[in-house]
């Protein structure tokens, strides 16, 4: 039996499930100078200074890495889901517009 429905919300709970755990890992990765930091060699990487300052566990951080792809394919999966039906919303709005199209040109 198909259920797209409850695998979407599945996807999106376990999305934001993942997300609070590591909410300061997360938000120090924005904290980055650069959008596609490497948290390696780059000035003004903030994971780093936090590592260094004992404010961000080196454990904790691991295991981030680690969830961070899986993360980011979870995140591609809710934008896909998410164009197909708006993809679908138009398709039946298109659909609509031109049944009443039709039914225009049958009353004149
Ligand atoms: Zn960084």
């Amino acid at each position: 039996l198909d259920t797209p429905g409850i695998r979407e919300v599945g996807l999106i709970d376990a999305d934001e499930g993942v997300s609070v755990v590591f909410d300061d890992a997360e938000q120090l990765v924005q904290g980055c100078r650069f959008n596609d930091c490497g948290h390696a060699n780059e000035p003004g990487c903030a994971v780093r200074a936090a590592l260094q300052s004992g404010a961000l566990d080196h454990a904790r951080w691991a295991h981030f890495q680690k969830l961070e792809p899986e993360l980011a394919a979870v995140e591609e999966k809710a934008g896909w889901l998410a164009k197909d039906a708006e993809r679908r919303r138009l398709a039946a709005l298109q659909k609509a517009y031109r049944a009443t199209k039709r039914n225009d040109r049958g009353a004149r």
